[in-house]
């Protein structure tokens, strides 16, 4: 039996399970801090015998194996989170192999395992939500390098009917400062969930995205991109989304049908789970 976790800003996603993407038991815990979230994850895992764990984590962590500090969560502003050694106290408690990646590296790799990109050894995974953060497998693996991806943060162009000045801390404008659940919120005062009839929301949010997804393409030519998050519950997007990306590409690139290629994840609300058990996997089979 495999442990995994998808741990997330707003709440914590435990499940035990196997590499095959049964999910046996789950539960759900608050994120608040470090000292009340982790004994909950803990007491949880001690009821099965588990072999493994996976830890799909929000970001920015430490995956480089070589570092000092390797599998910890970095330089986030959650209080109690920053430094924080996510790895080792799960290693010291259980003894076991542990996985550790990003939330939606471990997203991706659900969704080529099982889900949208099934069979695939390339996609992208795009989680649109309170940030935007994108994982990617290529070539089978899941993209690293120095560190990994923060494909969430890059410059668009701001569209030039909109006097928004985005909401990033680090950057103002970027990407998930001009397009996350918040920045949608700050800019038009309502929630996403609140707008549905507002048409040029959707059609902005597009815009937006398109020119996210042609770098994306442009540099990495994923085989599939899966579109999650709270945000992409708003199924309007997608025809923005393509419309923009036909605009902006100019048949420069072939690409499969836009509607096939850029999808919802096809495991839903579980891609990450499922992920974050997969990564239990290969860190059970790399120690064997
Ligand atoms: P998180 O990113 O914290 O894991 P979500 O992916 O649910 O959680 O993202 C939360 C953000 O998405 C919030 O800003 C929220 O307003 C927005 N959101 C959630 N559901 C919807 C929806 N159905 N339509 C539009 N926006 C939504
Ligand atoms: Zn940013």
């Amino acid at each position: 039996m495999l442990g995994g976790i998808e741990a997330g800003g707003t709440k914590f996603v435990c499940a035990v399970g196997d590499e095959n993407g049964t999910i046996v038991d789950r539960i759900q815990i608050p994120t608040t801090t470090p000292d009340e979230t982790i004994p909950k994850v803990i007491e949880f895992f001690e009821n099965y015998p588990i072999k493994a764990i996976g830890i799909g984590s929000f970001g920015p962590v430490d995956v480089n194996r070589e570092s000092p500090t390797y599998g910890h969560i970095t330089s986030t502003p959650k209080p109690g989170w920053k430094d924080y050694p996510f790895v080792q106290g799960f290693e010291d408690e259980f003894g076991v192999p542990i996985g550790f990646n990003t939330d939606v590296n471990a997203a991706a790799l659900g969704e080529a395992t099982f889900g949208a990109a099934k069979g695939m050894d390339s996609c992208l995974y795009i989680t649109v939500g309170t940030g935007i953060g994108a994982g990617a497998l290529v070539q089978g693996q899941m993209l690293q390098g120095h560190s990994h991806p923060e494909m969430g943060h890059i410059l668009v162009r701001r569209h030039p009917e909109d006097p928004y000045q985005g909401r990033c801390p680090y950057h103002g404008d970027c990407l998930e400062g001009l397009a996350a659940g918040p920045a949608i919120e700050g800019r038009w005062g309502q929630k996403g969930m609140e707008l549905v009839d507002r048409k040029e929301v959707w059609e902005l949010e597009g815009y937006y995205i398109a020119q996210a997804l042609m770098k994306y393409i442009l540099i990495l030519s994923p085989k599939k991109i899966i579109l999650g998050g709270g945000v992409m519950n708003q199924k309007q997007v997608f025809p923005s989304i393509y419309k923009h990306l036909k605009e902006f590409l100019r048949d420069y690139v072939s690409l499969p049908e836009l509607s096939e290629y850029i999808v919802s994840p096809g495991l839903g609300n579980d891609a990450g789970i499922t992920g974050a058990l997969l990564l239990a996997h290969q860190a059970l089979t790399k120690e064997q």
